[in-house]
Formats: C-alpha cells, sequence, structure tokens
C-alpha cells in the first residue's frame, strides 16, 4: 500500500513564480527514469500522477479519474473549458534542462470540454458567416461602383459604346476591390480619374502601345508615338453619339 513512500519524498517543487503554483491542483508527467507507482492503490507506472503528502498517487485515488486530458495550444478552447469545468487540474512535465516545470494542458470534465469546443466552433462558424456577409457586401458595392462608372463614363464619352464603357468600368472597379470604403471609390469617379481609366483602355486597345512596349519601346517613347490615335478616338468618343 505505501510502497512508493519509501522511496521518500518526491523532488518535486514548484517554483511560486510560475503560474502552476498559483493555479492549485497539479497533476505530473513523470519523466520515466524512475516508474512511479500509486501510494494508496500501487497501480502503475503512473503515466500521470498527483502528489498527496509528497507522494504519488493516481488520478483515481486522488478522485480525478473522471477528467479528461485538453493537450495545450489552443488558448481560447482551453480557457472555456476550465471556466466550465468545477475541477481542473493543470498537468506539467519538468523540464530539467530549464530547471522548471512546464505546462502541458489540462485535466477538465469532460462535458465542460465539450461545451468548450461547441462554442469555439461557433464562434468559428460566426467568423466565417461574418466573413461572408463582407465579401458580399464588398461584391455589391463593386457592382454599385462600376455601374456609376460607366454611367460616368457615357455622360463624358457619350460616342463610347456601352460594351465598351462597362468593360473599362469592370476593370476599375476590380482595381477599386479590395480597399477599403467607398470612399475611394467616389473619389475615383471624378472627371480626371474617368478620363485616365478610358485612355488607358483605349490606349490598349485601339493603338498600338502594347505591340510597341513589346518591341522594347520606353513607355514614355511610346505613349507619344500613339498619342494622335488615342486622342483620336476619345475626341470621336466625346463628340459623337453612338448611332
Ligand atoms: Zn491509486
Amino acid at each position: 500500500m505505501t510502497r512508493s513512500t519509501a522511496r521518500g519524498r518526491a523532488k518535486v517543487t514548484v517554483r511560486p513564480s510560475t503560474d502552476v503554483a498559483r493555479t492549485g491542483l497539479v497533476a505530473i508527467q513523470p519523466l520515466g527514469r524512475k516508474p512511479r507507482h500509486c501510494a494508496e492503490c500501487a497501480v502503475g507506472p503512473l503515466a500521470l500522477l498527483v502528489l498527496a503528502d509528497g507522494a504519488p498517487h493516481c488520478l483515481d485515488c486522488a478522485d480525478l479519474g473522471h477528467l479528461v486530458f485538453l493537450p495545450r495550444g489552443d488558448t481560447a478552447l482551453t480557457r472555456r473549458a476550465r471556466e466550465g469545468s468545477s475541477l481542473s487540474v493543470v498537468v506539467v512535465r519538468r523540464n530539467h534542462r530549464k530547471r522548471r516545470y512546464e505546462r502541458q494542458g489540462v485535466l477538465v470534465e469532460e462535458a465542460a470540454l465539450a461545451l468548450a469546443e461547441r462554442r469555439c466552433l461557433a464562434d468559428a462558424e460566426a467568423r466565417a458567416r461574418r466573413r461572408e456577409r463582407d465579401a458580399a457586401r464588398r461584391a455589391a458595392a463593386d457592382v454599385r461602383f462600376a455601374a456609376a462608372f460607366a454611367a460616368e463614363i457615357r455622360t463624358l464619352f457619350p460616342g463610347c459604346p456601352p460594351e465598351r464603357a462597362e468593360r473599362i468600368a469592370a476593370h476599375a472597379s476590380r482595381r477599386g476591390s479590395g480597399r477599403v470604403g467607398r470612399t475611394a471609390a467616389g473619389r475615383a469617379l471624378d472627371t480626371v480619374a474617368v478620363g485616365a481609366a478610358v485612355r488607358a483602355a483605349v490606349r490598349h486597345e485601339d493603338s498600338a502601345y502594347d505591340a510597341l512596349l513589346m518591341a522594347g519601346v520606353p513607355r514614355g517613347e511610346a505613349r507619344r508615338r500613339v498619342r494622335a490615335v488615342v486622342d483620336g478616338v476619345l475626341d470621336g468618343w466625346r463628340t459623337r453619339a453612338e448611332p
């Protein structure tokens, strides 16, 4: 019954400075160099023990056998499980090199752990749903922005084919998406910005600009060369209504 106590007082000292000391109940994962058996029921070697009067006890004899082990790592889950558990035990293991005990996890009531897991899962789901709502809101805002942008193009360039206007607007809105708020988008809707977007589109699609860039012509030089063509298209769109 008391054969383990013959090994003398266990040399386990918990530094008061560690949180282990403050948490109250502590279970120890022995390092296994000398097998420990329960001082009360002699079961062993013990993978986890609780010291009572300096002697190792198994969890059952310590009335902790009904608890389940939750490894460290998930802070929110651990906090919730401990809060919901009327009895919880910190599990530690001696790190001889660092000369201190290190937390391995906690023992908590199974029902508390199950509840904590459900709550953490619900939180994760809530976060996922919020992300979806945000994405939908951004998409709707992008659509509104693109429509407003297209309308502005058609105002400034009545001769611009509607599908071109939509394409340019969609591109501008994609570039704007992901930016916070619609204030930037609102600013982007000024005449200068809309004109610049249309000019860029015409340069790429209605002139030799891209081919010149591919041929190694410097950007400024390429722009200068295609300016007349681009201006011609823009002037036409400005003055002439789409037939
Ligand atoms: Zn025992």
